[in-house]
Formats: C-alpha cells, sequence, structure tokens
C-alpha cells in the first residue's frame, strides 16, 4: 500500500530534485556515474576558467543562503572568509545532523556524496584553503563508508590532492566523526569537538569565518547548502534564483514525517505552501483523522497550526508566524496528539542536550520542563502559564549559543496557538487529545 501511495503522481509532481537530483539514480560508490551525469564540470571549470572572487559574486548572485538554519547568505559568508588572513584556512562542512525526525544529510552524503566533496573543493579555491574537514555524527555508518570511498576515488582520479586536475591547486579532505552530542550541531562547539576538544560553544564574535578551527580562518557549511553550489555554478545563478521566492532563492529538501499518509525525504522551491506539502505531497492524514499542526524547525522550531496551513515555506514566513526553517525537520501532527506533551517532548529533548555552560539554559530549561510536567500530570496552575512565557522569554535573552535561544520556541508557539489545550490540562483536568496518561484517571 505504501508503494502504491508513493507512485501517486502528487508525491513528485509538485517537487523540483535539485540537491536530490542523484539520490538514488546513480550508484554512490562509483565516481564514474558521477562524472557521467556532468559531476566535477564546475570544479574543472572553476579551476581552469574563473578567478576566485569571480566564483563568489556568482554564489552571491543566486541568492542561496545557509541551509543548516540561520540562513546567512552564502556568497557572504565565502568572501568573508576570502577576505580573513592567516596562516592557513580550513572549508568545514556541518554534517552533525542532530533534530529528532531530520535525515536530509544523511540521505545526500548516502545518495550524492561527489556532491559536497565537489563543492567543498571549489570553496578552498575561492576562500584560499587546501584542507577541509567533513564533521560527521558516528551515527551514520553508511554515510560515513560512502563518504570514505568517494574521497579516496576523487583523490585517486586527481579530483583532490596536492595537484587537481593539472592546475596547481591543491586541497584536501578528511573526516571528524561526532558523538552525537546535539550541541555540536552549532558552529562554534563543532569547531571545538573537531580540533579534538570538549563540545561547548563559545561567545561569538570573532565569528569562525575569521577565527575558527585552530584559531585560523574557517568557512563552514552544511551538507545541503554544500550540494546547491556546484549546480548553480553549471546552470548560473539566474537559473537559481528564478526557484524560490524574493528572500528565499533555490529549493529546499525536507524530512516529512509523523501522521502523514506519505512519509520521506522530499524537496520543493522554497515558497510551496505547507498545505501542498502536507495534502498533495504527503497525501493528508491516515485514517481519515483532522489535520492539527506541523512542527517546522524541530526543538528549535514552533508549531503552525491549521488555519495557517497556506503558509508559504520561506525563512522570512516561518520566522513572521513564530517558528522558523531550521534544518528541515516537518513533523506532521494530527488530532490525537497533545501539544502540551509536544512541548514538553521538545524541551526535554533540549534540556537533555544542553551543555549546561550557561545559567539560562541550564537551570531555566529544567525550571520549564517541570513546569510543563506537573501541567500534563493535571497538577498546573494557571500562573505557571505565565511563568513560562516569562522563562521563554528570559532564556531566548540570555542564552549564549542558538540552543539556548531557540529552546523554549516550542512552548512558546503552542502555548500561542494552543492556550485552549493547555488551560483544559490545568482547569478541567483532561487531555483534549486523551494522550497525557495521567490525566485519564481523573
Ligand atoms: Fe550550552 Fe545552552 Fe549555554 Fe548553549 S545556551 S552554551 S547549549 S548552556
Amino acid at each position: 500500500d505504501r508503494i502504491k501511495q508513493r507512485s501517486n503522481i502528487h508525491f513528485f509532481q509538485a517537487q523540483n530534485r535539485v540537491v536530490l537530483r542523484n539520490c538514488g539514480l546513480i550508484s554512490p560508490e562509483d565516481i564514474a556515474e558521477y562524472i557521467a551525469v556532468d559531476g566535477y564540470f564546475a570544479l574543472a571549470d572553476v579551476l581552469m576558467n574563473k578567478a576566485p572572487q569571480d566564483v563568489i559574486k556568482l554564489i552571491e548572485a543566486s541568492g542561496l543562503r545557509g541551509r543548516g538554519g540561520g540562513g546567512f547568505p552564502v556568497g557572504k559568508k565565502w568572501s568573508i572568509a576570502a577576505a580573513a588572513t592567516g596562516d592557513k584556512k580550513y572549508v568545514v562542512c556541518n554534517a552533525d545532523e542532530g533534530d529528532p525526525g531530520a535525515f536530509m544529510d544523511r540521505s545526500i552524503l548516502e545518495g550524492d556524496p561527489h556532491s559536497v566533496i565537489e563543492a567543498m573543493a571549489i570553496a578552498g579555491y575561492c576562500i584560499g584553503a587546501q584542507q577541509g574537514y567533513i564533521y560527521i555524527r558516528a551515527e551514520y555508518p553508511i554515510a560515513i563508508d560512502r563518504l570514505e570511498k568517494a574521497i579516496d576515488q576523487a583523490r585517486n582520479n586527481g579530483l583532490l590532492g596536492s595537484n587537481i586536475l593539472d592546475t596547481g591547486f591543491g586541497f584536501d579532505l578528511d573526516l571528524r566523526l561526532g558523538a552525537g552530542a546535539f550541541v555540536c550541531g552549532e558552529e562554534t562547539a563543532l569547531l571545538r569537538s573537531a580540533a579534538g576538544q570538549r563540545g561547548e560553544p563559545r561567545p561569538r564574535p570573532p565569528y569562525p569565518a575569521q577565527c575558527g578551527l585552530w584559531g585560523m580562518p574557517t568557512l563552514l557549511n552544511n551538507v545541503e547548502t554544500f550540494a546547491n553550489i556546484p549546480l548553480i555554478l553549471r546552470y548560473g545563478p539566474e537559473w537559481y534564483s528564478s526557484m524560490g521566492t524574493q528572500g528565499s532563492k533555490g529549493t529546499k529538501v525536507f524530512s516529512l514525517a509523523g501522521k502523514v499518509n506519505n512519509t520521506g525525504l522530499i524537496e520543493v522551491p522554497m515558497g510551496t505552501t505547507l498545505r501542498t506539502i502536507v495534502f498533495d505531497i504527503g497525501g493528508g492524514i491516515p485514517q481519515g483523522r483532522e489535520f492539527k499542526a506541523v512542527q517546522t524547525g524541530g526543538p528549535s522550531g514552533g508549531c503552525i497550526p491549521a488555519e495557517l496551513l497556506d503558509t508559504p515555506i520561506d525563512y522570512e514566513s516561518l520566522k513572521e508566524k513564530g517558528s522558523m526553517m531550521g534544518s528541515g525537520g516537518l513533523i506532521v501532527m494530527d488530532e490525537t496528539d497533545c501539544m502540551v506533551d509536544i512541548a514538553r517532548f521538545y524541551l526535554h529533548f533540549s534540556q537533555d542536550e544542553s551543555c549546561g555552560q550557561c545559567t539560562p539554559c541550564r537551570v531555566g530549561t529544567k525550571r520549564m520542563l517541570e513546569l510543563l510536567e506537573r501541567i500534563t500530570k493535571g497538577k498546573g496552575q494557571m500562573e505557571d502559564l505565565e511563568t513560562l512565557e516569562e522563562l521563554g522569554a528570559e532564556i531566548k535573552d540570555a542564552s549564549l549559543c542558538g540552543l539556548g535561544m531557540t529552546a523554549p520556541n516550542p512552548v512558546i508557539s503552542t502555548l500561542h496557538y494552543f492556550k485552549d489545550e493547555y488551560i483544559a490540562h490545568i482547569k478541567d483536568k483532561k487531555c483534549p487529545a486523551g494522550v497525557c496518561r495521567a490525566l485519564l484517571d481523573y
């Protein structure tokens, strides 16, 4: 039945597979298959025909923004790293994908590792780096295996190493394995961990583009960001910026999960509505149940309720609705999901993953979690809702890194859109979705 549902034309009709173009179509373990679909063409063209600053201008003109969650303009980041001075420079790929329900980067690396390798070599040429690292979580053994094979094959074919394509430019790659700490997805923590230190965030500035790995200028982008680069250079920035919205160009990969008929990896132009994603591509909600909300941005984001289903997916629109793009997890919820319990789940995740370095995040999230646990057990008081809002605002303001700054988001957004569910737990001692077990006995 699932295969039948997937063969429904709608699953692919509203998609535009740019980053995922090769996934499932070529063998990721054979460099010849990547080269056969114009792989490494962009690298050869750049090294033989273009100056680094001209390549950066093309990336800037494409409007590509970082796909790791922040949405920072990629061309601008590359030009800052190119202008920075240091004895050495590095290019680092963030493949430390840790959001619950997100598997975009894993799938790109498992299905098309050469697109990331090619992009990193281009980045090295542009900023003047000769060494790159892919920081990947150790829980991705297939992706690691395929990356290792791909790096070896690229070296053996003169596409990595000391004299790439006889142009005199040298660039090589190595892997660094992360041990599964969510906070190591934060750029400064990742760079510390990659250098063999404890993976804890540090204050910024200085930003990694000026002071990164071993104190040297470092360009850091995530897997999906890099996977866009060869195509932008192959087909031009006009082609790329013709997809998407005014402020968010190109496509975005999402892992569609939760209470939806067609789950899996999808790629859509920026600006596609959540309704199209959930009801056309996703095929709607199973068992004829009612759609309730979709969580975007994982534990850093917020929920978008049914009345806002026509929200287009782009950086600005999601922020306006109190959520965020994040790296691309989309969890669909139906009438049998309790929004208070969902908020408790995400906060528990962030609280558990907090590195504990600063008080607002370490203690504040703990206090918020205690309040949510009390409410889901029917022991909450109406004042708790105000305390949750106040604590949430303070944690967002005073935390050192993105993990703490965004940890309260799932609570704040569910309080905003589903306050009636919180009130039902507190006043009526009832969980409207029938999820919170302790309340079933009241
Ligand atoms: Fe660590 Fe949280 Fe502070 Fe980030 S905000 S540095 S995760 S304690």
